[in-house]
């Protein structure tokens, strides 16, 4: 008898094709809405393998609810929306799709921080609403990115793709990472910081960290006053990791200049959100990997789990704790 899949969101059926062959495959037929969580919770209670997104949200209940899961296979790269931990306890293997969006997502991220610096989403919004009436000697002015400093937290894959870029700007690099990467800082000339001197010495702080237990609130009230009055906050790694409270009214009262924001504490972020009132926040609705390319390929490393799970084999990516 064949494994049993429940698939989280409906995927191509092009890349579904072989799956169809090892697994019974079941499916929630939308690419748009979230599986509803009663949905879910009944889903999987006689499924061998689960394939999730981001949205799902993956803890002990849903696990207890599933006695015979063996596998998830997460479309992601951050996996904090799955209890790894509790799936370890269950000898659940959980495998996420790391590589294959490192340098879509270093792309946003240095996208976003142009349009934040430059303020590019003011400056079309202005245009559209006719408030380009004249040239103006300091109109439409923003930040440099070009000899900038910027300060990446977490110099991991797409840490390192963007300081790649960054170099071709000539920006002054500065990291602050759990680990201290010595190769990394000879290949680029870019330097070690301590979070304080990170803060205190960039013009652009970008967050690229996961989002863990060590990490959520690491950027609270104190350490964006540590930044420097003219500085922008760019994150493109998990909302929990900055304060949101703090941000507002470090953006509001200007103790920082403006912020670039990916990801939210909650997704889709409600539109009566206090920072989407303010004018020098630039906001997208995390689409850090959004390429049709990069996207199948994160599709087809889940495919590539599930069929060697089938096949007895070791899937690769697999996460731990
Ligand atoms: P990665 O290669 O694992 O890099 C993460 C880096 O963060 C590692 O270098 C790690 O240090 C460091 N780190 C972890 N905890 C830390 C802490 N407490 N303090 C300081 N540094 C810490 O991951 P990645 O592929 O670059 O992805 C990073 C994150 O980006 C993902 O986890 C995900 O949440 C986010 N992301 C967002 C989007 C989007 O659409 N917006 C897309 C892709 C990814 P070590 O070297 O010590 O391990």
């Amino acid at each position: 008898m064949k494994p049993t899949v429940y698939i989280c969101r409906e995927m191509p059926e092009e890349l579904i094709a072989p799956v169809r062959e090892h697994y019974e495959v079941r499916m929630w037929e939308s690419t748009s809405e979230a599986v509803p969580r009663d949905v879910l919770l009944r889903e999987v209670a006689d499924v061998d393998a689960l394939w999730t997104v981001i949205s799902d949200q993956i803890d002990e209940e849903v696990l207890n609810a599933a006695p015979s899961l063996q596998l998830i296979v997460n479309m992601a790269v951050g996996y904090n929306h799955i209890d790894v931990q509790a799936a370890a306890a269950r000898n659940i293997i959980v495998t996420n799709t790391p590589d294959v969006l490192t340098e879509t997502t270093a792309d946003l991220a240095f996208a976003l921080l142009m349009a934040t610096g430059r303020d590019l989403i003011g400056a079309e919004n202005a245009l559209r609403e006719g408030r380009w009436t004249s040239w103006e000697p300091l109109g439409f002015t923003g930040t440099d990115v070009y000899g900038a400093t910027l300060g990446i937290i977490g110099m991991g894959r797409i840490g390192e793709a963007v300081l790649r870029r960054a170099k071709g700007f000539d920006m002054d690099v500065l990291y602050h990472n759990r680990n201290r990467k010595s190769e990394m800082e000879d290949m680029y000339g870019c330097r070690y910081a301590e979070l304080s001197d990170l803060l205190a010495s960039s013009d652009y702080v970008l967050i690229l960290v996961p989002y863990s237990e060590e990490t959520k609130g690491m950027i609270g009230e104190k350490q964006l006053s540590e930044m420097k009055e003219t500085g922008i906050l760019i994150n493109v790694a998990r909302g929990g990791i900055v304060d949101e409270d703090a941000l507002y009214d470090a953006l509001r009262t200007k103790k920082i200049h403006a912020a670039g924001l990916d990801v939210f504490e909650t997704e889709p972020v409600p539109l009566d959100h206090p920072l989407l009132t303010l004018p020098n926040v630039t906001v997208l609705p995390h689409i850090g990997s959004a390429t049709v390319k990069t996207r199948k390929a994160m599709m087809k490393l889940n495919v590539e789990a599930l069929l060697a799970f089938a096949q007895g084999e070791e899937p690769n990516h697999q996460v731990r704790g």
